[in-house]
């Protein structure tokens, strides 16, 4: 081996995925010892796994050097895992995949060479979806083009979080150390040279999404508030449109009564309008709350994530970066 060559860190969220990590070693391990003429790094994250993930992960770290965890000290979600996998990643650049085979570890190969004629972010994209429910799809579709639509930063569909990604991209999301993370967003947000390839999206190897559509549905509401403000201005819109509207009915009113006189009581209008004014108002004010929320999180300052354990070594106290 030679000690100059470039190190790769293949990063790899793990939460719950037992079932998953026998397939996974094996079919990293063939990719990795296929490719000698570089220095590998795979970075486990147990992301506060329930079952026999950390003792599996531990017991690898213990058969093969290539091998590292990080274990977290309960479960933050992926995108915070993520975030703990990179900055305790050491590679020139870093591959970030799923534990439960859907992203399938021999296209690293193909990211490599993308990366060696100079990309900086090499992401995967889906050529189907693989099993999933018809209206997830559809629900996804739409919620991208309407993202789209409210900025100027593109929004890349069909992609997820199977990329390689270079260090001066790994320095730069690390320097983002906002809590409520949505790493897609980030990724599009930090620029430099991109690329992509296809990949067929396989089924999950072993056991179950983690994703529900509650939680999909979060994610789609912290995808828009992080990517843009947009909806804070519906308010103003509206507010416009419908004093616009108000006065124009006003004079129409005013001229009436002085023309024919005024017999009606008026009460259905004055209840439309109360109804309509009352529901936009109890809208723009929870949209509202959405942000304050998010800033109300992000002014605390707290540390993303606590770290217990590095390949056997007690963490001492978090790592800031
Ligand atoms: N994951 C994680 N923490 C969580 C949920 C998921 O680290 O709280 C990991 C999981 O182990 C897997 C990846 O994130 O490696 C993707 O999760 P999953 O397969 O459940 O999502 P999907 O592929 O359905 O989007
Ligand atoms: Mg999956």
């Amino acid at each position: 081996m030679n000690h100059n060559s470039k190190l790769i860190t293949i990063l790899i969220p793990c939460y719950n995925e037992q079932e998953s990590l026998p397939a996974l070693f094996g079919r990293l391990n063939a990719v990795m010892d296929s490719m000698p003429d570089y220095r590998w790094e795979v970075l486990t994250v147990n992301d506060g796994s329930t079952d026999s993930t950390l003792a599996m992960l531990m017991q690898m770290h213990r058969r093969d050097s290539r091998w590292h965890y990080v274990d977290l000290s309960r479960n933050f979600g992926k995108e915070t895992a993520m975030l703990a996998g990179m900055d305790y990643a050491k590679g020139n650049c870093v591959v970030i995949m799923d534990s439960d085979l859907q992203h399938p570890p021999e296209e690293i190969p193909r990211m490599i060479s993308l990366w060696e004629k100079g990309y900086d972010d090499v992401y995967g994209v889906r050529r189907q979806r693989g099993r999933e429910p018809w209206i997830r799809k559809k629900l996804s579709l739409m919620y991208y083009r309407i993202l789209q639509k409210t900025t100027r930063i593109p929004v890349l569909q069909n992609t997820g979080d199977f990329r390689l990604l270079d260090r001066v991209c790994i320095d730069a999301l690390t320097a983002m150390r906002e809590c409520q993370r949505y790493t897609k967003g980030l990724y599009c947000q930090i620029g430099f040279k991109k690329a992509s390839f296809e990949f067929d999206q396989q089924d999950r190897e072993a056991g179950q999404t983690k994703w529900n559509m509650r939680s999909l549905a979060g994610l789609a509401v912290d995808g828009v508030t992080s990517y843009t403000t947009a909806p804070l201005r519906i308010a103003t819109v509206m507010g416009l449109v419908v004093s616009a509207i108000a006065f124009i009915y006003m004079v129409w009113v005013f001229a009436k009564a002085a023309i024919y006189g005024d017999p009606q009581a008026g009460f259905p209008t004055i209840m439309t309008v109360m109804l309509f004014l009352g529901g936009v108002q109890l809208l723009t004010l929870g949209i509202l709350g959405e942000y304050v929320g998010r800033i109300f999180n992000e002014v605390k300052h707290r540390p993303p994530y606590f770290v217990r354990e590095v390949d056997g070594e007690k963490a001492t106290a978090y790592r800031s970066k």
